[in-house]
C-alpha cells in the first residue's frame, strides 16, 4: 500500500488552518461526515468539492487568519433593547395581533 492510499484527509480547517472536529457523520455509515472548526466555525459536508474542504484549494481571497477573528465586528448585531410602550405591553398579553414597530 502507497502512503497515499493510507492518508488521511486534511485535518485542519480549510478556512484558518486551526483544528476541527467532527460534528456528525451520515445516518448510513460511511456516507458522509461534517466536521467544524472549532476557531472560525466554519464548516463542511466531506463530499462538498476540493475548493469547500481541502485548505490547499480553499479560495485564498476567503481564507481567515485565526489570530484576526477577535478584531472581525460581530454580525449581525445585537439589536438594543427597545423602550415599551402601552401597545407594546397589550401586544404581549395578546390583546391586539399587530407588534411594535422599532423606532
Ligand atoms: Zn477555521
Amino acid at each position: 500500500m502507497s502512503n497515499s492510499e493510507n492518508r488521511k484527509p486534511d485535518l485542519v480547517c480549510p478556512r484558518c488552518r486551526s483544528l476541527i472536529e467532527v460534528l456528525t457523520n451520515s445516518p448510513l455509515e460511511c456516507v458522509w461526515t461534517i466536521y467544524s472548526c472549532t476557531t472560525c466555525l466554519y464548516a463542511w459536508r466531506s463530499t462538498e468539492p476540493g475548493e469547500n474542504t481541502e485548505p490547499e484549494n480553499y479560495p485564498e481571497p476567503l481564507r481567515l487568519k485565526a489570530k484576526n477573528l477577535t478584531k472581525f465586528a460581530v454580525v449581525p448585531t445585537i439589536p438594543t433593547k427597545l423602550k415599551f410602550t402601552g401597545m407594546q405591553n397589550l401586544f404581549q398579553k395578546g390583546l391586539i395581533m399587530v407588534g411594535p414597530v422599532a423606532s
